[in-house]
């Protein structure tokens, strides 16, 4: 991976803490957090697989239907869900007596297909370049903060700056946000 020619600033995905990444694939701003994502993934699949196993074993028992109890446990989705499903007719269900509602789990299926792998978290990059920033100065102006309480916030909230000749740039979305946070 090649090196960028500056650091880039970015969020972590894991801790959201900012920091400069070395390439543009960094994603995580540490060690800790590159294994903690990966732990989370890991534990996130063992999941997954016991849900198609469970799945798996439903399709050897031979069985049409089961309880929005098994459902809710077996798709993890709620019961208003599986409800929701049996209502608008995308599920046909059951009932045994007056209470027991069964639903068929192979629409469900269906319906709910295999539950979304988990998307990596994408770190946020900034864009530096003067004109998505503005100055400290215009930041003092447009805000009514002195530049000593700029520069104190974007300590505080870990925003990253540019210098580029005599002019300190910040850049716009993350002060905009800022200001509308504290105002
Ligand atoms: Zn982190």
């Amino acid at each position: 991976m090649a090196a960028t020619k500056y650091k880039t600033p970015r969020y972590c995905a894991y801790c959201g803490r900012f920091f400069y990444g070395k390439t543009i694939s960094t994603v995580y701003c540490s060690k800790e957090c590159s294994r903690n994502a990966y732990n989370e993934k890991v534990k996130l699949e063992k999941l997954e697989i016991r849900r198609l196993k469970r799945i798996d074993e439903l399709k050897r028992s031979g069985q049409e239907f089961i309880s929005i109890t098994n459902a809710v446990a077996i798709f993890e989705v709620s019961r208003s869900s599986v409800r929701r499903c049996v209502i608008s007719g995308k599920a046909s269900s059951m009932r045994i007596g007056k209470k027991k509602l069964l639903v068929r789990w192979k629409d469900l299926e269906a319906y709910y297909s295999v539950r979304p792998v988990p998307i990596e978290k994408k770190a946020k990059l900034f864009n530096l370049e003067p004109d998505k920033c503005y100055t400290i100065g215009e930041i003092t102006e447009q805000f009514g903060v002195s530049q000593k309480t700029v520069y104190c916030h974007i300590r505080a909230y870990a925003i990253p700056i540019r210098q580029i000749g005599k002019y300190v740039y910040a850049p716009k979305e993350e002060i905009d946000n800022l200001y509308k946070k504290l105002k």
